[in-house]
């Protein structure tokens, strides 16, 4: 039989419907895979061996009776940072330990309604604070890409650096991620994925443990453009539980695929091309705008003057927020308890010991700028600079640019422990220079793979569109696609 777990999702779908095999002899396939892989890849935290199979077998009785979902008997991977009720939910933080919600987050409860089957939690940077998954508490993910000639072991990326290599690994078929600067674009990047980022309001954050809730969204990575358009139909839902989710029907967004780009505008925007940036970032950019002006779509060079300034009003809303809503993290509620002499040396204990030092670093810039003292100098004038960036956008798109194309990452993906990468947290947050913007505007972004570097390394393209027109985003990342080809690391796991 072939491998079952190479089928994308769209191709399990129609397998599955047709009897080819069973939902249960899928998730074993993938179980088995996990099993032989993890070890050496790390990308789960917690193998859902047992609920897997109930809820292959309930998927297959399902698919007997007619009564199939959307992604019926389809076996998926759960970032950690998404409360599933009965097991592991930590966000890969050691304050976290041994938490195991009452409760399913909106998201995956849409996924189990529409008959996904669970595998099991991904790993991700500690309450995904990272570019790189090397902050989580559960150590690094490896990244199934490897240069070539080179056994060197590189990051997956982050924070869902989990999610991208289990995808890229095929370790599941699609797996859930969250991105509050860049959190999925630039793992699918690094590893040959499609990542999108929705609007801000698309897909509900209930159940979501908080990072920064202004910028948070979920969304899917997926082996492919449409794996990713399916998965989106499934997450996305409005929810009367995230009043910040939006009530807007959520499209068939696979319809659109294989629709012409003729006559769409995209834009090209300069500041986005920066001092220093490796040619084959610039060639990859330009191989993009050659594919889809092929396509005839018409290229307009665009300006988004206040670019510059997003990376810095990033790390001052980011941490703000940030330490805000890790306060609630104090041993009383949930997780780690460290005893003390009393109550105010027990929550300190607790903090010291259960947070890593990346989440120490953003909860001391955080409670910085909100302090009295630095309110207006930091935290309002960061909220100028987001009302800025915001109007670039809406600049843009009022003047008929329907998209705008930009690569993914200043890099391909870099070593484990890399001594320039983590010589300075700055240098680290520089990862995410080409998506934060999206985040601070509340637009959708996509990361589409589109060629490999000199090293044999996937690279990846952004396509950032209007509030709620995901769809045109799936439709220009398509032919991209088409033009790219597919791209699949060589298995030496
Ligand atoms: N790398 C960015 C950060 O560390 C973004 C992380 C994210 O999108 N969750 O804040």
């Amino acid at each position: 039989m072939t491998d079952l777990t190479k089928l994308t999702i769209a191709e399990a779908r129609s397998k599955l419907k047709s009897r080819e095999f069973s939902a249960l002899e899928l998730t074993e396939a993938y179980l088995g895979a996990i099993d032989a892989a993890n070890g050496v890849i790390n990308a789960y935290v917690t193998v859902t061996h047992d609920k897997a199979r109930d809820m292959a077998k309930a998927s297959d009785a399902r698919l007997a009776s007619g009564q199939a979902g959307a992604l019926e008997g389809i076996p998926l991977g759960i970032k950690d940072l998404f409360a599933t009720e009965g097991v592991h939910t930590q966000a890969c933080s050691h304050v976290l330990d041994g938490f195991k919600p009452r409760y399913e987050s909106t998201v995956t409860s849409n996924l189990w309604a529409d008959g996904a089957v669970m595998l099991g939690k991904l790993n991700m940077d500690e309450f995904a604070m990272g570019s790189s998954n090397e902050t989580s508490y559960y150590g690094p993910v490896v990244n199934p890409w490897r240069a070539n000639g080179s056994n060197a072991k590189l990051v997956p990326g982050g924070s869902s650096g989990g999610s991208a290599a289990a995808v890229s690994a095929f370790l599941c078929a699609g797996a859930t991620a969250t991105d509050t600067g860049g959190s999925i674009r630039q793992p699918a990047a690094f590893t040959g994925t499609v990542g999108i980022k929705p609007t801000y309001g698309r897909v509900s954050r209930w159940g979501v443990a908080a990072f920064a809730s202004s910028l948070d969204q979920a969304g899917p990575i997926a082996r492919d453009v449409r794996d990713a358009a399916i998965m989106l139909r499934s997450m996305a839902s409005v929810d009367a539980k995230d009043t910040t989710s939006v009530d807007i029907p959520v499209p068939d967004y696979e319809a659109v695929l294989g629709k012409s780009v003729k006559g769409m505008k995209i834009g090209i925007p300069k500041e986005y091309r920066l001092d220093g940036m490796p040619a084959e970032i610039e060639a990859l950019w330009q191989k993009g705008i050659a594919w889809l002006r092929d396509a005839g779509a018409e290229i307009v060079e665009i300006s988004l003057p206040h670019t510059k300034y997003a990376l810095p009003a990033y790390y001052i809303v980011a941490p703000a927020e940030a330490s805000s809503n890790l306060a609630r993290y104090d041993g009383v509620r949930y997780g780690l308890r460290v005893p003390g002499k009393d109550i105010v040396e027990m929550y300190e204990n607790t903090r010291a010991a259960g947070f890593g030092r990346e989440v120490k670093r953003r909860i001391m810039i955080g409670t910085y700028v909100l302090s009295a003292g630095y309110y207006d100098a930091y935290y309002l004038q960061a909220q100028k600079v987001r009302t800025l960036i915001k109007r670039d956008f809406e600049t843009v798109f009022a003047d008929g640019v329907d998209l705008i194309l930009t690569p993914a990452t200043p890099s391909a993906a870099f070593g484990i422990a890399d001594q320039d990468m983590n010589s300075d947290p700055v240098k680290m947050y520089l990862n995410d220079i080409f998506t934060v913007t999206v985040n601070m505007a509340g637009l959708p972004g996509l990361s589409v793979p589109a060629g490999l570097d000199s090293r044999g390394l996937p690279l990846g393209l952004q396509l950032i569109g209007r509030p709620f027109e995901e769809e045109t985003l799936f439709q220009a990342a398509h032919v991209i696609e088409q033009a790219a080809g597919r791209f699949e690391p060589q298995k030496w796991w």
